[in-house]
Formats: structure tokens, sequence, C-alpha cells
């Protein structure tokens, strides 16, 4: 693989925006593998809230960091975050690991201990790779950078269906503040903040269906790559 350049999407974005919906669908359409990091470190804070781990002590965090192993598998194009042996997809989406992954992502220890892996998967394969930080420090040399966004209103609301369809009991209030509490704390925190490229085009999806989301995103990656 040594000298191959790969062709990497670098997508990032606040909560809820529909960054992995649209990132997932694109990456069937190019024929690209779609890798979602935020379930990376969704891992990681499942394993300290497992583990009782008092995430406000980033000594404590930086110390559990060396018992974790986080790698990715692919089943039938679908990701798989395996922690410690684990297939822990089945867990890591519900609103408290939302909050406490938002808390732990701002440690160096825990950002590191994530940043080789993204970086090695993206080194052999053609990827969408969506984010907070992955057009500023993960990917900063990839072609194509999307800031993709939404209104926040219109982000809880396509949250809580998500939520109503799996049958989860939600409340739009709710989950509308738990979105403003986890971007402010991703947008201010100082390792790798939430923040647009330079080089990224920012592409607002508040009024776009995902198909025309999708074809949006298809469309920035086709300008680049001419
Ligand atoms: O994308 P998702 O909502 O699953 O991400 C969960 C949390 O993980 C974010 O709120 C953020 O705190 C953290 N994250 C991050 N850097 C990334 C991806 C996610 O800090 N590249």
């Amino acid at each position: 693989m040594k000298g191959v350049i790969m062709d990497n999407i670098a997508i990032d974005g606040p909560a809820g925006a529909g960054k992995s919906t649209i990132a997932r669908l694109a990456a069937g359409k190019l024929g690209f593998i779609y890798v979602d990091t935020g379930a990376m470190y969704r891992a990681m804070a499942l394993y300290f809230i497992r583990n009782g781990i008092d995430t406000e002590d980033e000594s404590a965090v930086s110390a559990a960091c060396e018992d974790i192993n986080i790698s990715i598998e692919y089943k039938d194009g679908k990701q798989e975050v395996i922690l410690n042996g684990e297939n822990v997809n089945a867990f890591i989406r519900t609103e408290k690991v939302s909050l406490v992954t938002s808390d732990i992502s701002k440690y160096v220890s825990v950002r590191a201990k994530l940043l080789g892996l993204q970086r090695s998967i993206a080194a052999t394969k053609n990827i969408i790779m969506d984010g907070r930080d992955i057009g500023t420090c993960v990917l900063p040399d990839a072609k194509t950078k999307i800031y993709l966004t939404a209104s926040a209103d219109e982000r809880a609301r396509r949250r809580y269906k998500e939520q109503k369809e799996k049958g989860i009991s939600c409340d739009l209030e709710k989950i509308k503040q738990d979105i403003i509490k986890r971007d402010e704390q991703d947008m201010n925190r100082k390792t790798a903040p939430l923040k647009q490229a330079e080089d990224a085009v920012f592409l607002d999806t508040s009024d776009l269906s995902v198909k025309e989301a999708v074809n949006a995103v298809i469309n920035i990656y086709r300008t680049k790559e001419t």
C-alpha cells in the first residue's frame, strides 16, 4: 500500500445532523467504506460507565485507557465496534452514553487512543469518515471535506423520530437540550474541537431530504475529483 494515496472524504458536523445516515448511503453509492468515529468514542465511554470510572477525573480516565482495546470490523457492510473483544454496537446509542461520550472525548489520552486506529483505516481503503475533527485533525489532507449541519430544531426532530421508530420513549425538548449541550462541549474543548476546516464545504441539510443530502455529498466529491 505504500505510496498509494487513498481517496478519503472527511465529514464533520454537530450532533444529530444526519452525518452517519448520509455518509453511509453516499459510501454505498461510491463503493467506499463508511467509518463512524463517534461509535469508537462511544465504545470508550461505555467502558468507563460499565467499570465505574469517574469521568471527571482525567487521571483515572487516562489510566483506564490502558485497559481498553478498540477495533472495527465489518459484517455485511455494517461497521461493528469491538471493545475488548465484544461487539458493543447494541449498547452505545443511549442518551446517557451520548452525554458521557462528549464528556470524555475532551481528554487527550482518549483521543490519542483512537487517532492511530482512524488514520490506519483511512490509509488502506477509500473511506468516508465522519466525526468532529476528521477534516481538521485526523485527515487534514483529505481531498474532500464537508461540514454538514442542520438547525438545532431540525436535528432534535430527526433524533426524536429515530428514537420513536426504534420504540424508545423520549422527549423532544430534552433531546434538543442534550444536543445543544453536546455541541457546546464539543465546540469549546481545547483538544480537537468541532469546527469547520478552512477547506471544507459547508452543507446545511435543514431543508434537504436524505436523498438530496446524499446527492449533494456526492456532487461535492465529484467536483473535488476533477
Ligand atoms: O457522532 P456521534 O454523535 O456518535 O459522536 C458522539 C460524541 O463523540 C460526540 O458528541 C463527540 O463528543 C465525540 N466525537 C469526537 N470526535 C469524533 C467523533 C465523535 O469527539 N471524531
